[in-house]
């Protein structure tokens, strides 16, 4: 466990640059496993403990056997930067700044797994990172790096090509079967599975998928050995994180750290404590769809395995920080609406106990909600939960019952007030009506 904070990489200007990432060795462990053989190579990453970085925490190398052998049969790797995870911000550092470090991860990973190519999946809305994105794929296969030059440049028979896909502009293209389906010009709507992408992927042919922090890491433990890696930060979560921090501090941005530091040195030690000395209500630590923490459970360490105990996960380690003035019932409507609206609709438990979890918490806020909408509400979460084709369902239904279940206070005196509000309103031979509805839509 880290207890004292560092930023782990310096900052090189323009290391966006071919040159500048060269000159810091960059291309360099794409050279060095020329010579390994492919199992080499996933062995270093097993022996690493990589676990990935896009919010399932799935060990990498493991993932990368999961491929079929051979270099004669058509595989692909997608990498996932469609970041839409409310909180989450992370990866597009990585387009804007450290590019070249995702391709030489990219070229490894397609060696190591004998993939044909590599799509770079980036969030619709992300114009200015996809431009930046392909400026450098475009400086790479300039100077032979990517695509038919390879043999010329290093000396192997071994060629594959990167392509940067935009995406649609949905949270649901970042789901991984979906993300398939919106890079083949579908609808993305998630598949089921199985079969898992590693035997049917794009284009039916086997396909991994890794988040782009996780695929831009591989270059940087190859260069420091995998062993020295593995004792980076927690045991078992090792390495660094992009700690994507937003809300209530005064510091917020991306910062790269060891796993396992206190969410209490993050949020203080680093992000310099919460505008005017205020308390801390509540903490999302890994993007919305993370149950919420509480402000007595700061010196949890930022490691999978330690917020688990505590019933939430590191996600995204996209985290946001909620003062004591925080109303916690609109800011779990606020959630609950993001998960409806993105909803692909193919699955009725998401689809309508999404729209039933809005309408509920709506109530709430209008006063008009009764004694049985927080029984309703939980009862809706469960029913969701489990029984849907992808993970967006079972998103929605933890945030809304892990603020529930950490602030249920706060939900039981909103039902309260509606119910006093409605019979005060019965004895003067009122309509209840909306008094106190500060979002909407
Ligand atoms: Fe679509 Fe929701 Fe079903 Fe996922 S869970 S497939 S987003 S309806």
């Amino acid at each position: 466990m880290a207890t004292n904070p560092k930023i782990v990489l310096p900052d090189i200007p323009n290391l966006r640059k071919l040159e500048v990432y060269k000159s810091h060795g960059g291309y360099e462990q794409f050279k060095k496993i020329l010579s390994w053989t492919q199992d080499e190579v996933i062995n270093e990453v097993k022996k690493s403990n990589l676990r990935g970085r896009g919010g399932a925490c799935f060990p990498t190398g493991l993932k990368w056997s999961f491929m079929p052998k051979g270099n004669d049969i058509v595989k692909y790797l997608a990498v996932n930067g469609d970041e839409s995870e409310p909180g989450s911000f992370k990866d597009r550092q990585i387009f804007e700044y450290n590019p070249h470090q995702l391709i030489e991860g990219i070229l490894i990973a397609n060696y190591a797994m004998g993939n044909k190519a590599g799509y770079i999946y980036i969030r619709g809305e992300y114009h200015k990172w996809v431009d930046m994105m392909q400026e450098a794929v475009d400086e790479a296969y300039a100077a032979g790096l990517v695509g038919p030059k390879m043999k010329d440049t290093w000396g192997s028979d071994f060629i594959t090509d990167i392509y940067v896909h935009k995406g649609a502009g949905a949270y649901i293209c970042g789901e991984e079967t979906s993300l398939m389906n919106s890079i083949e010009g579908d609808r993305a709507y998630p598949r089921y599975k199985p079969p898992f992408p590693a035997v049917r992927g794009l284009w039916g042919q086997p396909t991994t998928i890794n988040n782009v922090e996780t695929i831009a890491t591989v270059p940087a433990i190859l260069k420091m050995g995998a062993e020295n890696f593995a004792k980076l930060g927690a045991p078992g979560h090792p390495g660094t994180l992009l700690y994507g921090v937003s809300g209530h501090v005064n510091k917020p941005g991306v910062y790269e750290l060891e796993t396992g530091i206190t969410l209490r040195s993050l949020i203080y030690d680093v992000c310099g404590g919460v505008p005017g000395n205020k308390k801390i209500k509540a903490v999302i630590p890994g993007g919305s769809s993370m149950p919420a923490l509480n402000g007595d459970e700061l010196d949890v360490c930022m490691d999978e395995d330690s917020l688990k105990v505590l019933g939430t996960h590191i996600g995204t380690a996209g985290v946001m920080v909620m003062d004591e003035d925080t109303d916690l019932v609109q800011v779990t409507l606020r959630i609950a609406r993001f998960y409806h609206h993105e909803s692909c609709g193919q699955c009725t438990p998401c689809r309508e106990g999404n729209g039933w979890l809005e309408k509920v918490l709506r109530r709430m806020l209008k006063n008009e909600a009764t004694s049985k909408d927080l029984d309703l509400l939980i009862s809706v979460c469960n029913n969701i939960e489990g029984n849907t084709i992808c993970a967006l369902g079972d998103a929605a239904a933890w945030a809304v019952r892990g603020f529930v279940a950490k602030f249920r206070h706060e939900f039981e005196q909103r039902v309260n007030d509606s119910v006093s509000y409605q019979a005060l309103n019965v004895v003067h031979g009122k309509k209840a009506t909306a008094n106190n509805l500060i979002w909407t839509n």
